[in-house]
């Protein structure tokens, strides 16, 4: 099985759901990071979003300091794409994967 045919697929809880992406990750290779939340009023998690770890690129800020007096570490931020999304479903109670990305740029 792929993990894209887990798109649409239930989790009861978003953490099983984190804890799967996490071993799958391991798995693979590679390593994740948190990205989206968002939260409804009453504090139930309404969207969690998953990234490879060498998703987007590092911030200015880390780059172009006046101060920087150390070697900067190397990139390791590589535009990765590979992502796992979910959200909650409140009529089944349920959170349901949305997005997979497995393709990775490096
Ligand atoms: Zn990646």
């Amino acid at each position: 099985m792929s993990i894209a045919d887990l798109v649409e697929r239930e989790f009861a809880k978003f953490e099983q759901a984190e804890r799967f992406y996490c071993n799958y990750a391991l798995a693979i290779g590679f390593s994740i990071r948190r990205s989206r939340l968002r939260r409804s009023e009453g504090g139930v998690v309404m969207e969690r979003q998953w990234v490879c770890s060498k998703e987007g690129s590092r911030s200015k800020k880390w780059t172009n300091r006046d101060d920087m007096f150390r070697t900067p570490r190397k990139e390791t931020r590589e535009n990765c794409h590979a992502t796992f999304a979910m959200k909650y479903c409140p009529k089944r109670d349920a959170y349901i994967v949305t997005k997979v990305v497995t393709e990775h740029s490096h």
